[in-house]
Parts: structure tokens; C-alpha cells; sequence
């Protein structure tokens, strides 16, 4: 390969209202404000990457990531697009606490590098899979609501649906009751966005016991930094426990390991970028605790960079990848085939895969 120079970045805000709101335990979106990062290579090859903040999980906002962004246009501008490693590590050496902003660099850089190799980015992770089967997220909606929407996605084609608890416990049941009767036979994974104390949440997976609901995964079920309450829930429950905000970076991953409080591991690109993700990805292997991939309200190319992680370095147990946004306002096209409730990467030969489809 010819040595290739980055010889700028280009810093753009996306603004995009969603279809419906968006309500998880801690508070509720209406659009997606996320950031668009474009490095463009001597050899003319343009790199994308996203970031996706939210504030409540990782202390950033649109606004903090611009200014991030836009004081690492000098330090990028000349280097060599194959030493992205040494430029990652020296940006977490500085900007160690705005981890979407790094991540978007990280998404852009190896995007430009995989295209300067000519080799698919799912590749170039290990090239373990092709194929990625999503589940898809039931809102916080009223019962008959979640019903009908459950019945829809199981239409739709999708096996495993996600339901997101915590807020209200009585609620959450009869939810949970509506979409296993909407969608008899699916899967089931819940999350509760760290919404329940330890008792709280025995005491609310022994009432789904009570109902015949099992479900095969439970999120995050209290505050991230109580590893011994997790580790309560688990003891006290046979439904396999994820640990999500507990899990930012590779250190928190050992800390999960050493306590011995979740039997998975939910990896996002936006809580570690994408090469700290690789080393949660080595540990939680090591340990035998499983993987599960999922995203934060993002576009095609921010699902997409996830689709070629999973599916590139294998062995995960759950994909959240949902998309939602209307294909027609998502600012992208092309990158990881979607067809409900299926992700192929056959078709992409270099790179992310995706285009501009605006001008951003
Ligand atoms: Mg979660």
C-alpha cells in the first residue's frame, strides 16, 4: 500500500426528527442531533464516521463533540492514515472523557483506511460472519399500543423483540404480557436502563416467573457503578443478566469479569470506540461471558461501522442494531444490506460501504 496522508477533516452537525419519540427510563429523544465527521485522504478517499452522544449515558451532547471534534482538526491534518492506532491512543490520552467524539474519528479513520486496502471493514475485523440477525425495540407505550406494535414487527419478520422496563413495574408487566401476545413465539430481551434498585429487580423477574415469562436476557438492570446489586440480581434470578452502562471500557469489562455480576457483555461503539471495543470483545471472550452488540440512536453509517464489528469479529450472542430512521432522512445510503431482520455484508467491497447521500 502507498503511504496516505490525511490532509483534512470537515465537522458537520445532523439534525434529524424521528418518527416517534424515543423513551427509555431516563429521559425521552425527539430527534437525533449527532455529528458527521469526513477525513479525506492525499489519495482522494474520504473516510465517514458518526457520533452519536447522549447525555445521560456518556456526558456529551452535540455541542460538546463539535468543539472536540473541531480541536483535533490541527493534530490530524499530515499523518498517516495506517498509524489510526497511535492517533487513537494519543486522543484518549487528551479527550479521555468525550468517547463519541473519538469514536467518529476512529469510525472515519479506519473507513478510510479499509477503502486505501480496497478490503470490506468486516474483513479487515476478522471476517467471521456475513450475516447479522437484529432484534427490534418495542417502545415504553401504552399496553394495546405495544400489542399492536409487537404483532406488526413479528409481521415484519423479526424473532426477538426488546422492551425497555424500569420505569414503572406494574406497567412494565402488563407491557411485556401485551407484546408476548401480540407476538406469540418471539424472543424476548429486556432492559432497564439501570431503572430498578437489586430488590426491585428480583422482585420484578420473579412476577414475570409468576406470568410464564422468561425472558433470555435482562439489561442492565441497576445503577452502573453497583456491581455487587448486580451481581445480587443475578444469584437471585435464572434469566442470564447483561451489563451495558456498567461497560464503557476495557477496564470496567474486568471489573464486570472480577465481579462476577453479568453473563454478558453489551458492547457499543458509541460508550468505547471502536478499538477499545475490540480489546471488551478479547476479554469477555476470555472470561466466557457472552457478547451482545447495540447502538444509540444512530444513522446508516453509525449501524453500519456496529454491522461490520459483529459480524467481522464473531461470537456475539444478541444484535440491537434497529434502525430508526426513515431510510428516506437518514443522511446515508448503501453499507450493510438490511431486509428485516437480517444484516448482509456480501455486497460491500470497500470500507463502511456507505455514500452521502445529502450534502453534509
Ligand atoms: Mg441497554
Amino acid at each position: 500500500m502507498e503511504q496516505a496522508i490525511i490532509k483534512e477533516i470537515s465537522v458537520n452537525p445532523v439534525n434529524i426528527p424521528l418518527e416517534e419519540p424515543f423513551t427509555i427510563a431516563i429521559g425521552t429523544k425527539y430527534e437525533i442531533e449527532n455529528v458527521i465527521v469526513t477525513v479525506r485522504l492525499d489519495n482522494g478517499i474520504e473516510g465517514y464516521g458518526e457520533a452519536a452522544p447522549l447525555e445521560p449515558i456518556n456526558g456529551e451532547n452535540q455541542s460538546t463533540v463539535m468543539a472536540t471534534l473541531e480541536s483535533c482538526r490541527e493534530f490530524l491534518a499530515g499523518r498517516d492514515i495506517a498509524s489510526y492506532r497511535q492517533i487513537s491512543k494519543k486522543l484518549k490520552s487528551v479527550f479521555w472523557a468525550q468517547v463519541t467524539a473519538r469514536c467518529a474519528i476512529e469510525m472515519a479513520l479506519i473507513d478510510a483506511f479499509t477503502k486505501t486496502l480496497n478490503i470490506p471493514l468486516y474483513l479487515f475485523f476478522g471476517g467471521a460472519s456475513k450475516k447479522l440477525e437484529t432484534d427490534y425495540t418495542v417502545d415504553i407505550v401504552s399496553t394495546e399500543k405495544a400489542r399492536v406494535n409487537a404483532s406488526k414487527l413479528k409481521g415484519q419478520g423479526y424473532r426477538i423483540l426488546k422492551t425497555k422496563v424500569g420505569k414503572n413495574l406494574i406497567d412494565d408487566i402488563d407491557r411485556i404480557q401485551a407484546i408476548m401476545d401480540g407476538a406469540p413465539g418471539c424472543r424476548l430481551i429486556l432492559d432497564a436502563n439501570q431503572g430498578y434498585s437489586p430488590v426491585q429487580a428480583v422482585h420484578f423477574l420473579k412476577e414475570l416467573e409468576k406470568n410464564n415469562i422468561w425472558p433470555e436476557l435482562f439489561e442492565q438492570p441497576v445503577v452502573r457503578h453497583d456491581k455487587a446489586g448486580m451481581r445480587f440480581v443475578k444469584d437471585n434470578s435464572m434469566v442470564p443478566i447483561a451489563a451495558d452502562e456498567s461497560v464503557f471500557t476495557a477496564a470496567d469489562a474486568i471489573e464486570v469479569v472480577r465481579t462476577g455480576c453479568a453473563d454478558m457483555i453489551n458492547i457499543k461503539l458509541m460508550k468505547s470506540g471502536i478499538i477499545e471495543a475490540l480489546d471488551i470483545a478479547a476479554i469477555a471472550r476470555s472470561a466466557n461471558i457472552g457478547l451482545m452488540i447495540g447502538c444509540m440512536l444512530e444513522t446508516r453509517l453509525g449501524l453500519g461501522a456496529s454491522v461490520h464489528f459483529a459480524a467481522g469479529t464473531g461470537g456475539f450472542n444478541f444484535v440491537d442494531l434497529d434502525p430508526h430512521l426513515d431510510p428516506v432522512k437518514d443522511p446515508f445510503t448503501g453499507g450493510p444490506h438490511y431486509e428485516a431482520p437480517f444484516y448482509k455484508l456480501s455486497d460491500v467491497t470497500a470500507g463502511i460501504g456507505v455514500q452521502k447521500q445529502f450534502n453534509i
